[in-house]
């Protein structure tokens, strides 16, 4: 049975502290006396990577960066991807480097993640950066676990010596996030679809990090009171979910409107009686990500130039 609380969480605002460091980023950028350069590469029509990509380059440049698009064919073969990462590695005004996910599959993303020159590995996903994060050393950190530090430090959470645990254990979010907090010294236990009794684990959580994609996976009995909880997931539902999402006002208006929602892996709206700070989706985790990138790819140029 869940504890009845008078007051409801507190929203950590991802809009604001992602807007505080993209400021940040910007002022950076300003002081600098060459532009650092972002290139995003995308093979493929994946409409959802289209955006993404087109969204990192705008932001780039918004934020003072030369922030560049390359797109190819669906059909460009393996070979073709690792000259070009080998050409963007070689070039000098060339300071990050990231190429979107998913890959059409006849290009292993193992070689290609190795084929980027860690120093401009700006996704942090190369085995040499995720080799220095594992060993605590300054490195570059995958954006989306990186922003979530972020934004656990703007709800002032004492990450030192509580129990963090991370549901999800993919190599892009739930493994840095591990790695990340107990960096910080919190005392993590990492979850995945083969833990027994989730529940109890979580509801152990003074730090509740959801990296899963399933709607709504976690519910208000999972999360210890008081806890910070921490929304990775995106995931967009249809009409067919109507039902479970009945008791949530917002997002069932929203689907009513739009014939679809976004949904984070918490139960939200009965999650926010029992945590002490929450974040929404959209407009928690989602903005740090982007941001994260940008100032990812400042400190690489800046480390790359001995600045
Ligand atoms: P992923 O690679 O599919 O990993 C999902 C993880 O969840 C796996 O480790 C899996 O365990 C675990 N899992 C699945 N079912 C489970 C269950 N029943 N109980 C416990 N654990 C379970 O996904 P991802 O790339 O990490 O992304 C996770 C979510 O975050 C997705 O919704 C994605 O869209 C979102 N995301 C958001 C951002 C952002 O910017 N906000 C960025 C990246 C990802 P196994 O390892 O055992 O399979």
């Amino acid at each position: 049975m869940v504890k009845a609380r008078a007051v409801t969480a507190r929203i950590i605002d991802g809009k604001t502290v992602a807007q505080r460091i993209e400021s940040e980023v910007a002022a950076t950028i300003a002081g600098l006396s060459w532009k650092p350069g972002l290139v995003a590469v995308r093979v493929g029509n994946d409409p959802a990577s289209e955006i993404y990509v087109r969204n990192k380059a705008k932001k780039a440049r918004e934020l003072g960066l030369e922030g560049t698009e390359r797109v190819f064919p669906e059909t460009m073969s393996e070979a073709d991807l690792l000259a070009e990462i080998d050409r963007l590695n070689r070039d000098d005004s060339v300071d990050g480097i990231l190429v979107q996910r998913p890959l059409p599959p006849h290009i292993d993303l193992v070689k290609v993640t190795d084929a980027i020159e860690p120093a401009k590995d700006v996704d942090g996903f190369h085995p040499v950066n995720v080799g220095m994060l594992h060993l605590g050393r300054p490195t570059l950190a995958p954006c989306t676990p990186a922003g979530v530090i972020h934004l656990l430090e703007s709800a002032n959470a004492t990450i030192a010596g509580a129990h963090a645990v991370v549901v999800g254990r993919s190599d892009i979010v739930g493994k840095p996030m591990a790695a990340l907090l107990l960096q910080r010294n919190a005392t993590v236990t990492i979850c995945h679809s083969k833990t027994v009794d989730l529940g109890s684990i979580t509801s152990q959580a003074d730090i509740l990090v959801a990296a899963i994609g399933r709607p709504m996976f976690i519910t208000a009995e999972m999360i210890k009171p008081e806890a910070i909880v921490i929304d990775v997931g995106m995931n967009r539902v249809g009409p067919g979910f109507a039902g479970e999402i009945a008791h949530d006002p917002d997002k069932s208006r929203l689907l009513e409107k739009n014939g679809s929602v976004l949904l984070g892996d918490v139960d939200y709206a009965r999650a926010k009686a029992i945590a002490s700070w929450i974040t929404p989706v959209p407009g928690g985790v989602g903005p740090m990500t982007i941001a994260m990138l940008m100032k990812n790819t400042v400190d690489a140029a800046r480390r790359r130039r001995g600045q």
